[in-house]
């Protein structure tokens, strides 16, 4: 038995499931999962001794790779100035400004921890700021593990909500209204019947969670507008979007001003950090300036905060995107080619260096198309990848992504990999 396997089993009896977020577990791809000990650059070591060019990244945060050399020695200089204070540091101060000037519709920042915690704040700052209950959210979006937020979408396109988290009460699921993604008549009909006790509609700007889904033409505009003409407020989940697509957000590329914003992921540099923001009228509702509560013993903690400053320094000055798309260009065009050779259907959807191989041959634009995608021909891929050495995110519906230290090299190394899993 390797190292991975026999601490898996000790795990289990330790860890609910031997993890501690459910879809390290490998559930959709089957077998034991990798146990990791160590990442440089483009790789991950697992603890067998066993190296793979790494396209999952921590689910996003890693644009410029693992243990990048500057931003783990921004971190060790503030955690040797002592790892927290629980009182107020000039880093945040410099954090907030950084994201502002990228993010100028983030007038306000508020940090937290986790991007759960942004997108639940955000929530709630929006429910005051209403004075409205409701939120419309799309089914296939993930904004965390928020109680009213696990909640997809049934069949009728506007039915207000069902739990789909046992532990949810319904009476907090029915809070929310699910539709389905880039449905712009669905958003409309819901306006129409509950427009005035809509507080926030709130979307991933580009779809990450169900895979990469792409916001059609003027799908984002039409939310920018509707929300506008019913005094809602517009929320963008940019955790994963966020310094991805661009130094900025979808915001900057689509050109769309939100209410408020969520961010995570990159720009705590590998470290937990997250934040929340937006109109300076809004986030003005929060303690200790209004009566919205928001607090965290850790919240923009010292050492996440250097690594997240140093984090966005690099990305502005190295600017690594227009290399980012050509690389992921180049990955998907060489994946795509050994697909066709192969037979293998697959749609390839990306924006940036985000990106999900589907395997389906139907067209997707939502929840519901992305679902026909075949997850067990996704795993058989995931497997033989896995055995190749290269590591995708262990299921279907999850983007993944390129860092700014994956080589030509290794893009080659993945595209013969890819093949050769397609004939198999
Ligand atoms: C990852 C993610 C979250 C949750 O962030 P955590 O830090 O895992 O709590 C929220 N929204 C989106 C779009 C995400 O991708």
């Amino acid at each position: 038995m390797n190292r991975s396997r026999s601490i898996f089993k000790r795990a289990c009896r330790v860890l609910v499931g031997g993890v501690n977020s459910p879809v390290r577990a490998f559930k959709s791809v089957g077998g034991s999962p990798v146990f990791m000990r160590g990442g440089a650059g483009a790789y991950l070591k697992d603890v067998d001794g066993r190296r793979y060019i790494d396209y999952c990244l921590s689910w996003g945060p890693l644009i410029l790779g693992h243990a990048r050399r500057e931003i783990m020695a921004a971190a060790e200089r503030a955690l040797r100035r002592g790892s927290t204070f629980g009182a107020a540091t000039e880093a945040e101060m410099l954090l907030a400004e950084r994201l502002k000037s990228a993010l100028p519709s983030m007038e306000l920042v508020r940090l937290t921890s986790s991007g759960t915690e942004a997108v639940m704040s955000a929530m709630r700052v929006a429910r005051a700021f209403t004075r409205r209950k409701l939120v419309v959210k799309f089914s296939g979006c993930y904004h965390g593990h928020v109680d009213s937020l696990l909640v997809q979408a049934g069949s009728g396109a506007t039915t207000l909500g069902i739990a789909d988290s046992a532990g949810v009460p319904a009476a907090w699921a029915n809070t929310t209204i699910t539709l389905p993604y880039n449905d712009s008549e669905a958003v409309r009909r819901a306006f129409q019947k509950w427009g005035s006790r809509i507080a926030a509609v709130i979307v991933e700007p580009v779809a990450g969670n169900m895979g990469v889904v792409l916001p059609q033409n003027g799908f984002l505009r039409f939310l920018r507008k509707i929300t506008t003409r019913h005094k809602a407020l517009l929320i963008f989940d940019e955790v994963i979007t966020g310094f991805r697509l661009c130094y900025g957000g979808a915001q900057t590329l689509f050109k769309i001003k939100p209410d408020l914003s969520c961010l995570g992921k990159i720009i705590g540099g590998g470290l937990p950090l997250a934040a929340y923001g937006g109109r300076r009228q809004i986030m003005e509702m929060i303690a200790p300036l209004g009566p919205v509560y928001q607090a965290g013993t850790l919240s923009g903690n010292p050492v996440a905060v250097a690594a997240g400053l140093e984090c966005l320094r690099l990305l502005k000055e190295e600017n690594p995107y227009p290399q980012l798309a050509r690389s992921t260009e180049e990955l998907l065009q060489g994946i795509s080619f050994q697909a066709e050779r192969a037979a293998t259907p697959l749609r390839i959807h990306s924006l940036g260096s985000m990106f999900t191989l589907f395997f389906c041959a139907a067209p997707i634009s939502d929840y519901q198309s992305a679902k026909r995608a075949d997850t067990k021909a996704y795993a058989k891929f995931f497997q033989a990848l896995l055995k190749a050495g290269v590591y995708f995110p262990p299921a279907q519906f999850e983007a993944a992504f390129l860092s700014s230290a994956h080589t030509g090299r290794d893009i080659k190394k993945t595209i013969k990999a890819a093949g050769k899993a397609f004939r198999a």
